[in-house]
């Protein structure tokens, strides 16, 4: 049987490392076993469903690659396939309809909690006589469609990653509403109508979700089919091992994209919240592909570190195709954009390795290529010793007029002056860089061009002058 499995977001934010670290599972699971990722949007809460964030949703899956098969299906437009399954249960008398009002429910709960009992409902309309819901029906009044729980509900599950769990429903849960008065289906409802509709074979979710797995269970029951395998993925914590939240950094995948991390990058990082592969941690997307395995994702909690994600997405700026680089760091570009494509490409790749995010490739432009330069003082003794080498270069360079073969000034300087090695290049990299380190010499002086160099150097002879 192929593989099917669904991302299942709900519709009323961003979406945030936590629900794309589900996405990317589950899309790396039905990409290593040729299967099927099927994208469904949660989005019967009318009341927490917004517009912007399904289109959201859209936007950052395909900026992280994670193309989908089929869908987005949206529940919304599927109530009356729900509705269908929820007349069935009732008549098959595996539901009734519930015509407390939600005053009396919550009366009921709150009593509950006064005398230290478990909320549950009590079953009260689980008994109502066939006339009895015909009166109140004839009356107008509205209900709900509840489930009734069998008496001996007890299952086991082998989770995928957690391994057997099991499960008393009648400890956990009372008799749970499937449809509500508004034609509403619930969560727990929905999700299984159409992860049976849709043939999903792996549930693929957060451990957030295992409350829900035995009401669940329930409804698989009750429609007489087999349950899917589940694989419940550990919980992403800040790096104190307490819920995630905002001071961990961004969380938002609209943040990260608008902060300049890369693609890669991300899925790279999230990638290994919960599974590591084996050897190097550095991975495109088609290497995760390659060696992801569901049964090597860990139980244990992953802690979120956004210093690590700043390291992988420096690697992957690092190893980026040059062309594919200036493309992503476009938009950070501002003004810059304006430059020759020749010259912002050559001045992207000598700085790169600086970049933790595309955020920092303009700065670092600006730093070495296009501020001016401000010498320390504490460099002077040094250019004051690497004055016969910056004079000597300075000289050569001026009758130089292909800057592609600087590398033989920088031999002939040496051979002239007499002096080599760091006395030599040191210098006159203070001099034209304005900084103790930075791009090779060799690279950097073609970009900052002939005019600049010269420009520079004779600003440094002067400075050690003063
Ligand atoms: N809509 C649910 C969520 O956003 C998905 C639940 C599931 O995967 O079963 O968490």
């Amino acid at each position: 049987m192929s593989v099917r499995v669904r991302f299942a977001p709900s519709p009323s934010g961003s979406l945030h490392v936590g629900n794309v670290r589900t996405a990317l599972f589950n899309w790396l699971f039905a990409r290593k076993n040729k299967g099927v990722f099927i994208l469904r949007i949660e989005d019967t809460d009318v009341e927490r469903t917004f517009y912007s964030a399904y289109q959201g949703i859209l936007e950052d899956l395909s900026w992280l690659g994670l193309n989908w098969d089929e869908g987005p299906y949206r529940q919304s437009e599927r109530l009356d396939i729900y509705k269908s399954y929820a007349i069935r249960f009732l008549e098959e008398g595996l539901a009734y309809k519930c015509f407390c009002s939600p005053e009396e429910l919550e009366r009921e709960r709150e009593k509950a909690i006064k005398e230290g009992r478990p909320p549950r409902y009590s079953g009260k309309c689980a008994n109502l006589s066939p006339e009895e819901v015909s009166r109140l029906e004839a009356k107008g009044i509205s209900y709900s469609i509840r489930f009734k729980i069998p008496k001996d509900a007890y299952f086991v599950v082998d989770d995928i990653i957690r391994g057997r769990i099991e499960f008393d429903v009648n400890a956990i849960t009372g008799d749970f509403i499937i449809l509500r008065s508004d034609g509403m289906p619930t969560y727990n409802f929905a999700v299984v109508i159409d992860d049976y509709l849709m043939k999903i074979t792996h549930v693929i979710r957060g451990e957030d979700h295992l409350s829900n797995t035995p009401r669940q269970l329930l409804i698989y029951k009750a429609l007489g089919v087999e349950p899917p395998r589940f694989a419940h993925l550990p919980m992403i914590v800040g790096s104190d091992r307490s819920k995630l939240s905002k001071r961990e950094g961004s969380l938002s995948i609209k943040e990260l994209r608008e902060q300049g991390f890369l693609p890669e990058g991300v899925v790279n990082y999230l990638a290994l919240l919960g599974w590591s592969p084996k050897g190097e941690e550095i991975k495109t997307l088609d290497e995760l592909v390659e060696e992801f395995s569901l049964e090597e994702v860990s139980p244990s909690p992953s802690a979120y570190d956004p210093a690590k994600l700043r390291w992988i997405n420096r690697q992957h700026i690092l190893r980026l195709d040059e062309e594919k680089l200036l493309e992503y760091a476009k938009p950070f570009l501002g003004d810059l954009n304006n430059y020759p494509k020749d010259w912002l490409l050559k001045a992207i790749v000598s700085i790169r390795e600086y970049a933790e995010t595309l955020s920092d490739i303009p700065r670092y432009i600006e730093k070495y290529y296009l501020s001016d330069i401000n010498l320390d003082k504490s460099y002077k003794e040094e250019l004051i010793l690497g004055k016969k080498a910056i004079e000597t270069f300075l000289n050569l360079l001026r009758e130089t007029e292909d800057l592609s073969v600087i590398d033989n000034v920088f031999k002939e300087a040496i051979k002239i002056s007499g002096v080599k090695g760091r006395r030599f290049y040191h210098p006159i990299r203070l001099a034209i860089t304005g900084y103790e380190s930075g791009p090779e010499l060799v690279e950097f002086i073609p970009i900052l061009g002939k005019d600049r160099c010269i420009e520079r150097l004779e600003r440094a002879l002067k400075f050690l002058e003063e």
